[in-house]
């Protein structure tokens, strides 16, 4: 098959972005697809080494860095015009979608934390190397006025929604319920219940019949741990409310769905999400034997935003790497 020029462009520029953001856990492209590999020695296993770093943590600092899927994702145009926002979208989960979805053809708008402008930096660029509109939305979810302002300019930036993806959580390890402050529970219920609320509320008048929204929930909805009291409930309303909504929204041809994923090697669990000690061997009560890698759910937020997964909606998918549910 000839190679265009534009590919060739387009591979050059990929590959310059990609250099520059090259996990070390990264997959080869031609694993990417279509090659069988044991799930259990695809990426770095346990023990990691220790490391801590202030919340909300940067992907960029973290050691093994995480994969998103920077060199390996390939789209096939899935989501072509798409317009998507996506909460959390710098770093972890958020960013393999912000990746996946743009390969897929969407636009994206990312929100993140101002904190963490250099791991969004690295998005956005991935982004426009795939000749896509980019977003980048800066700003604190536990603000109501900042979610409402965030959808009306994911709109007006991207010329309308039609997949929303409310990604972007807080966890903080607490041995104890004595230990969470009355401000501990409350910026977890406002980042993980009450941003949603607000966000889609906000987004329910320019979602047309085929949008979707995903909403990322945990296996902590269905078996919490005991050291995260506050954070395991609120993916528990996580998990209720893409139920409800999935009802609701329904007759309206919007879909709801949820992703659950088990233990990802993310910043959220070095910064505080974890204990320091649960990072050194995190993952390893997993089946697989390690924890999963943010490229590895990629795909599962792609079937769940595209026209192909049409009759799932109400559902949550899991990614658990053998434990949890669903
Ligand atoms: P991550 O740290 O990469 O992403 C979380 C993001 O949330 C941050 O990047 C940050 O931008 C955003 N955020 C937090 N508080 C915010 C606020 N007040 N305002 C704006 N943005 C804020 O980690 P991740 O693990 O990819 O987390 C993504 C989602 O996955 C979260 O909802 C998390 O609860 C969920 N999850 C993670 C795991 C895991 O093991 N990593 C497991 C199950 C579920
Ligand atoms: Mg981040």
């Amino acid at each position: 098959m000839q190679t265009t020029r534009r590919e060739v462009v387009r591979v050059t520029t990929l590959g310059a972005a990609a250099a520059m953001t090259a996990p070390a856990a990264a997959q080869t492209p031609s694993q990417a697809r279509g090659g069988k590999q044991n799930p259990r020695g695809k990426y770095p296993s346990p023990p990691f080494p220790a490391q801590s770093q202030p919340w909300p943590g940067l992907a960029s600092q973290m050691t093994p860095r995480p994969d998103h899927g920077e060199t390996s994702y390939v789209g096939s145009g899935r989501l072509s015009g798409r317009n998507a926002l996506i909460t959390g979208g710098d770093s972890g989960m958020g960013r393999a979608a912000a990746i996946a979805f743009a390969r897929e053809g969407a636009n994206v708008a990312i929100n993140y934390l101002t904190s963490e402008e250099s791991d969004a930096r690295e998005v956005v660029e991935l982004i426009r190397a795939e000749g896509r509109m980019v977003a980048p939305l800066p700003g604190d979810l536990r603000d109501p006025t900042f979610c409402r302002r965030l959808v009306n300019d994911a709109v007006g930036q991207l010329g309308g929604l039609d997949i929303l993806v409310s990604n972007a959580g807080r966890q903080q390890s607490r041995g104890s319920i004595a230990e969470i402050s009355d401000e501990d529970f409350d910026a977890t219920m406002k980042t993980n219940v009450y941003a949603p609320f607000w966000i889609i509320k906000a987004a329910l008048p320019h979602l047309q019949p085929g949008s979707a929204i995903i909403a990322t929930t945990s296996e902590q909805a269905y078996d919490p741990s005991p050291d995260l009291y506050d954070y395991a409930q609120t993916k528990a309303a996580t998990m209720n409310f893409v139920k409800s909504l999935a009802k609701q929204f329904g007759p309206k041809g919007i879909r709801v769905n949820g992703v659950a994923p088990g233990p990802i090697w993310t910043p959220l669990q070095i910064s505080g999400g974890a204990s320091e000690g649960k990072v050194v061997t995190f993952g390893a009560t997993a089946p697989l034997g390690r924890p999963g890698q943010p490229a590895e759910l990629a795909g599962i937020f792609v079937r769940l935003a595209e026209d192909d997964g049409s009759y799932t909606t109400g559902n949550i998918y899991g990614a658990g790497g053998g434990q949890g549910q669903p």
